[in-house]
């Protein structure tokens, strides 16, 4: 076994080496990179776990980007892909023109919308969803003649992506860093009363729509405050503000539901979607509207709306997408996300117990997360964050966790594969037990 760590060692560094020399990464640190390679090398997954390029296996708690929903491994998905592949590896959908695939796979994303949301534009991803989104919202208020109805809202805390104009909707400040993102987009407090001023003070007649996560994720984790989507769908009804839901880690049962809305009981104007639809065997997105809109649309408009991305509707993607949601069903993963969203509450309680300074437990079907603090009672934060430190000492302990320190939090949280067991709910909590024990030691 030594020469197979040696040996595993061995291959990291040839890949290091050229990893930092050529291989410019996603939200990375271009000081570490240089100083400390790329972190882990991963080369396999099956199930809930993550293997590296050691041999060393991870539990993925994050379903890597919140993604992976089905789990790692699934062979079928590959298939899907092959067969796709093989039979009809690249069409159009510009101009009218379909396949048999992606005709399919909107068929399926409208059986499980809400309402009437039943006319499904794809993407290859999240940021392309939430632009396609904001551009259909304006595009719908020019088309009606009030070309003023332009901007867009959306919540502290939010992400809804990377691209200009999905970094320019994101919330959370760090994200929007840059120069010049794209312009007439506004933040608002996650409360009914700050929206009602922010509409009163910007002017009803000067915005477009309102996007919002469900729950948000990578805010942290956010449940939104109670009957916000009620009061909210009333304030867009009553002041003819479209409401856009971003889906894309809610949907596709993350949250126990088909979609994060349904735990809330309204349907939006738009939905977008994405990671969930193909647990991240294939990059593809979407963007849903109503028939309503539809129909609006349909009616204003003679011309051709000209938006639409190379892979929009790729047949690979759609395939694979429907066969990951297909095995969902197939396999009751979904039902199993309410199972397991219960015992990782529970795992949640006993760490609580165990520990103290851990508070602001959520849970939501398999995605969750508590806080760290160095009083809890007075909520009184750790002088440096505390959970980064847990994430540090997981990682020798085999799993894979995600720290969330925006805007003074301290969170810990969680969104593991659907097909995770009893047991292994239980082995992420141990783990997460022992790192806590491991970064109080050290401190
Ligand atoms: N919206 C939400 C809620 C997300 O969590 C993400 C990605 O994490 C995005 C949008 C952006 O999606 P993508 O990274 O596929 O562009």
């Amino acid at each position: 076994t030594l020469s197979v760590i040696e040996n595993g060692q061995k291959r990291y560094e040839e890949l290091a080496e050229l990893d930092k020399k050529h291989f410019f990464h996603p939200s990375t640190s271009f000081k570490l990179q240089k100083e400390q390679g790329p972190g882990l090398v991963f080369t396999e997954g099956k199930g809930v776990y993550l293997k590296d390029v050691r041999g060393k296996e991870y539990i993925d708690s994050l379903s890597s980007l919140w993604n992976v929903n089905i789990g790692h491994g699934r062979a079928e998905l590959g298939e899907a892909a092959a067969e796709q592949i093989k039979k009809l590896a690249f069409s159009s959908t510009f101009a009218g023109n379909s396949h048999e695939s992606v005709i399919q796979l909107a068929a399926k994303v409208a059986e499980l919308a809400p309402g009437d949301l039943n006319y499904t534009f794809f993407t290859s991803g999240g940021s392309e969803s939430n632009d396609t989104a904001f551009k259909t919202a304006r595009y719908y208020w020019k088309m009606k003649g009030r070309p003023s109805k332009k901007k867009i809202i959306s919540r502290t805390k939010s992400y809804h992506g990377v691209s200009v104009g999905a970094s320019a909707a994101t919330g959370l400040a760090p994200f929007r860093d840059f120069p010049s993102l794209a312009p007439d987009f506004h933040y608002v407090d996650s409360s009914i009363e700050a929206i009602k001023e922010m509409i009163e003070r910007e002017g009803a007649e000067t915005i477009a729509a309102i996007i919002s996560e469900p729950v948000q994720g990578s805010g942290g984790v956010n449940l939104p405050p109670q009957n916000f989507f009620k009061e909210l769908r009333d304030i867009c009804d009553q002041n003819e503000i479209l409401l856009i839901v971003d889906e894309v880690i809610n949907g596709f049962y993350r949250t126990g539901t088909n979609f994060g809305i349904d735990n809330f009981g309204i349907v939006p104007d738009i939905m977008c979607i994405a990671k969930g639809i193909s647990s991240g065997y294939a990059p593809i997105g979407g963007m849903i509207i109503t028939d309503r809109l539809k129909e609006e649309l349909t009616d204003l408009t003679d011309g051709v709306f000209m938006h639409g991305y190379t892979y929009s509707g790729h047949p690979m993607c759609s395939a694979v997408a429907l066969k990951n949601l297909e095995l969902i069903e197939q396999e009751k993963l979904n039902e199993n996300v309410n199972l397991m969203g219960a015992e990782l509450l529970k795992g949640f309680q006993y760490l609580q117990q165990t520990h103290g300074g851990i508070g602001n437990i959520r849970q939501i079907g398999l995605l969750g997360a508590f806080e760290f603090f160095k009083d809890e009672e007075s909520k009184t934060r750790y002088d440096e964050p505390f959970a980064p430190k847990v994430v540090a000492e997981a990682l020798n302990n085999g799993m894979i966790a995600r720290a969330i320190v925006y805007e003074g939090q301290d969170t810990l949280a969680f969104a593991p594969p659907f097909c995770i067991t009893k047991e292994e709910v239980e082995k992420m909590i141990s783990i997460v037990d022992q790192s806590i024990s491991a970064a109080k030691n050290k401190a």
